[in-house]
């Protein structure tokens, strides 16, 4: 638009110019024709006379017109110039001069060839001119015109451009790019098998290719992933089932002796059965104190098999309550060979339930006593509590609320060196054949699995307290 309004400024300027010199060249050589014969004309016929000197001389075109004009008569006079004296420059010392001047809403130029007129006084000549008119129009129309056809076709040349640009736009940015965006969004939502086929042959093939060449590695790795998982979580299990039987290898040693005292008591009575020498009410005594022995054997047995068992992790309502009680009865008689003492302690009488994995929750309670008696060969207490956490504690990402289940003992504690790492997996302080350092770790695992948090707080010679948070709900 700049550069179609400055050349049509300068194409406009260059009409006018062309005019002017042509009004000038018509007034010089009308005025050096004439020049002679004004004074003589002046004497003989006065105005009259120039004025018909003027009308014979001039070649009327059609586009200019000729007057005779005086500088000095009164403003009224007809014959007077028609724009004022002081806008013509030198004329009164003989300099041609144009002036453009508007009359009725139409501009004109006006050139005006001063001549001196000998009259009565040849000392003081009057001071006249031949002035030259032709209207602007026709030149100003003209580039008037030029500026339009200029505006027109730049005008269509936009809209051209504006429309090319817009559908090559479409054709080549927009439908490549829609259907890369499509593919990403695949991609996002999980879909690596479907390739994209951008034949375009530029940068968004090529970008076509690349997200191809992505997908299939994110797909090899996810399945790769998926594999390793798998089998780390068999892993994990055959560990958690190996931890376990350890466990049950100790417990065993002990309940060995647990069952010896039932045993005795068994094969005592049913030695005096055979005696046949008891009273019908002795017999009958006899026969139930046999029976409720067999039935503790036979409900510590069955502890330790319901716990080496290996079964798959599946969450239920359980009475974490019940849980804690049952573990630390299991555990009774190794804690008994130590002189270690487990008592249980519980917040209130609302029931502790939680959706838990049972017997993974009775494992880690179990690795966590089992070590606090393990520190306290000399004996010593293991206290359990319960406790209910509110729903606005800090660490209750599920809004339904957690129990805490806390083990502490009063042995001989840990330094923080050994605390940064007990949940490491094979961390162990005790012999080879003593601890294998998984009971822990396996714990911390569970505990994760749960949604919940293990922590622990000890320092040597203060015992070591651990707390386990489980959320009562799953999270799904
Ligand atoms: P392990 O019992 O086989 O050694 P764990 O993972 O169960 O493996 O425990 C790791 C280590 O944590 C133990 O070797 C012990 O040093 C330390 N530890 C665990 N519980 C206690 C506790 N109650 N008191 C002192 N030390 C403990
Ligand atoms: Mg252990």
């Amino acid at each position: 638009i700049l550069i179609t309004a400055l050349s049509s400024y300068l194409m406009a300027r260059r009409e006018f110019q062309i005019e002017q010199k042509f009004q000038r060249e018509s007034a010089e050589k009308l005025g050096d024709i004439i020049r002679e014969s004004v004074d003589l004309a002046y004497r003989t016929e006065g105005h009259q006379g120039i004025v018909k000197a003027v009308k014979t001389h001039a070649t009327e075109t059609g586009r200019l017109s000729y007057r005779w004009v005086w500088f000095d008569v009164s403003v009224n006079d007809p014959n007077r110039p028609a724009a004022p004296v002081e806008t013509l420059g030198n004329i009164l010392e003989g300099d041609t001069a144009s002036v453009v001047t508007a009359h009725n809403g139409v501009n004109e130029l006006k050139t005006y060839y001063p001549i001196d007129v000998a009259g009565d006084d040849a000392d003081h000549p009057r001071k006249g001119a031949i002035e030259v008119s032709g209207s602007l129009e026709s030149a100003w129309q003209g580039s008037w015109q030029a500026v339009k056809t200029g505006l027109f076709a730049m005008a269509a040349m936009t809209l051209f451009c504006i429309a090319f640009v817009a559908w090559s736009g479409i054709r080549l940015i927009g439908r490549p790019l829609g259907r890369l965006v499509d593919q990403t969004r695949r991609i996002g939502d999980g879909d690596y098998s479907t390739p994209l086929e951008l034949k375009t042959g530029d940068e968004f093939s090529e970008l076509a290719a690349a997200l191809n060449q992505m997908s299939g590695k994110i797909a090899d790795q996810q399945h790769r992933i998926e594999n390793e998982t798998t089998a780390r979580m068999a892993t994990m299990e055959q560990l958690r089932h190996a931890d376990r039987l350890k466990t049950v290898g100790r417990l065993a040693a002990g309940i060995a002796h647990e069952i010896g005292t039932p045993l005795n008591v068994v094969s005592g009575r049913a030695g005096l059965i055979r005696s046949g020498r008891l009273s019908p009410e002795e017999l009958a005594e006899s026969a139930a104190a046999i029976q409720s022995e067999a039935s503790r054997i036979e409900s510590i047995v069955r502890q330790l098999l319901g716990f080496a068992r290996h079964t798959p992790p599946h969450r239920k309502q359980v009475d974490l309550r019940g849980l804690l009680e049952r573990t630390s009865q299991l555990l009774k008689t190794m804690a008994a060979k130590n002189g270690v003492e487990i008592s249980l302690t519980f917040a209130d009488d609302t029931p502790f339930t939680a959706s838990v994995d049972e017997s993974q929750i009775q494992q880690v309670v179990t690795n966590i006593m089992v070590n606090a008696i393990q520190a306290m060969p000399g004996g010593g207490e293991v206290t359990a509590t319960l406790i209910h956490l509110a729903k606005t504690d800090n660490f209750s990402p599920h809004g339904s609320g957690m129990i805490c289940i806390g083990i502490r003992d009063n042995g001989p504690g840990m330094d923080q060196e050994t605390m940064d790492q007990i949940f490491e997996p094979f961390f162990t302080t005790k012999d080879v054949g003593q601890g294998t350092g998984l009971g822990l770790s396996i714990a911390y695992g569970i505990v994760e699995e749960h949604g919940g948090r293990i922590t622990v707080e000890s320092s040597p010679g203060k015992g070591t307290a651990f707390e386990i948070v489980l959320p009562r709900e799953s999270s799904g």
